[in-house]
C-alpha cells in the first residue's frame, strides 16, 4: 500500500513541520502547462484531486468548500441572481452549487483547461453542472478577465488555489478593485481565504485589502478535514447586502424552497449561515 503526504509549506504557510497523509491505491501524474497534477484514489477519500502537491478537491469532504464558498453569499440576494462569474473552480464544484440558486447565466474562467478535463472524466458527480447550458466555459487568466468588465455581474466567486503560481494575482488589491468594478450596485464577492490556523498572515492580508475595496467585508469560517489545520476560511466583499443583514424568516423561506427544489444540502443551512461569521479571538489578535 502506497501513501501520499502533503507536507504543508508554500507562501505564508506557519506550519513548517506538518503534514497530512493518505493511503493510496492508485495515482496517476501529470503536468499541464501550469501545475502539477496528481489524480489519487484513496483508501478513506475516495478520488482526490492534487495540484502542485496541496490537496485540492476529495470526493468524501468537496461539499463542505463547494455548498460555503456558494450558498452564503446567494442566499443574502432578496432577489433572483442573474449572472455569476466564477474565477478558477476548475473541478466544477463550485458551478454545481450556484446552479441551485437558478441564475441566468454562469461563467466560468478556469486558467488551466486540462484540470476540467480531467475533473470531467474522474470526478462527473462534482464537474456535472458544467455542461449545463447556462454555463459559458472560458479558459483564460480570471485576473485578465475582469479587467475590462463594469457593472455585468450579481456575484464573482474566486475559487483559487493558494497565493502561489498562477493564483498570486487573485490575492491583490488592484484586482480586488477590478471585481468591485465588475460587479452590479447591489453585488457580492466572495473568495476562499485560506486557514485563519495555518495561513492566518495571509488570511488577514486578504481581509485588509477587501476592507480598503469593499465597504461591507465579512470574514466566515468553515471545517475542511483534507485542508491545512482543518479551519478554512472564506471572505465576503459586499456593496450594499450584508449577509449578517438577512432576516432569519426570509432565509428560512428561501432556503426550503431550494432543498425542496434541487434536494437536501450536507453543510449549509440557515443556523450555519448566521453562525459562520462567529470568529474565535486568535484570528485577529494583536502580534
Ligand atoms: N474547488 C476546489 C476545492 O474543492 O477546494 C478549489 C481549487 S480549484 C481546483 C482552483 C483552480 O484555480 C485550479 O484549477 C487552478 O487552475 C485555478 N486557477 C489558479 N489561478 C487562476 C487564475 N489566475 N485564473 C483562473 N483560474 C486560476
Amino acid at each position: 500500500m502506497l501513501w501520499f503526504t502533503e507536507y504543508y509549506k508554500g507562501e505564508g504557510m506557519e506550519l513548517q513541520g506538518t503534514g497530512l497523509s493518505m493511503k493510496v491505491k492508485s495515482s496517476k501524474y501529470l503536468k499541464t502547462p501550469y501545475q502539477e497534477l496528481l489524480l489519487l484514489e484513496t483508501e478513506d477519500w475516495g478520488k482526490v484531486l492534487v495540484l502542485d502537491g496541496a490537496v485540492q478537491t476529495t470526493e468524501r469532504d468537496e461539499f463542505i468548500y463547494h455548498e460555503m464558498i456558494s450558498h452564503p453569499a446567494l442566499f443574502t440576494f432578496p432577489r433572483q441572481v442573474e449572472k455569476v462569474l466564477v474565477i478558477g473552480g476548475g473541478d466544477g464544484g463550485t458551478v454545481r452549487e450556484v446552479l441551485k440558486h437558478q441564475p441566468k447565466e454562469v461563467v466560468m474562467v478556469e486558467i488551466d483547461r486540462e484540470v476540467v478535463e480531467i475533473c470531467k472524466k474522474e470526478f462527473p458527480s462534482i464537474s456535472n453542472g458544467l455542461g449545463d447550458e447556462r454555463v459559458k466555459l472560458t479558459f483564460g487568466d480570471g485576473r485578465e478577465f475582469v479587467k475590462d468588465k463594469e457593472a455585468e455581474f450579481d456575484l464573482i466567486i474566486v475559487d483559487c488555489s493558494d497565493p502561489i503560481g498562477p493564483s498570486v494575482v487573485l490575492y491583490q488589491e488592484d484586482f480586488y478593485r477590478d471585481c468591485f468594478k465588475a460587479l452590479k450596485e447591489d453585488g457580492i464577492f466572495v473568495t476562499q481565504s485560506e486557514s485563519p490556523f495555518a495561513q492566518n498572515r495571509v488570511h488577514r492580508q486578504v481581509v485588509r485589502e477587501l476592507e480598503k475595496v469593499f465597504p461591507i467585508v465579512r470574514p466566515y469560517l468553515v471545517f475542511i478535514p483534507t485542508y491545512p489545520s482543518g479551519m478554512w476560511s472564506f471572505t465576503i466583499g459586499s456593496k450594499k447586502l450584508d449577509p449578517l443583514g438577512v432576516a432569519p424568516s426570509a432565509l428560512g423561506k428561501l432556503y426550503r424552497e431550494l432543498i425542496e427544489r434541487e434536494g437536501a444540502l450536507k453543510y449549509y443551512n440557515p443556523e450555519v449561515h448566521y453562525g459562520a461569521f462567529a470568529i474565535p479571538n486568535f484570528v485577529y489578535r494583536e502580534e
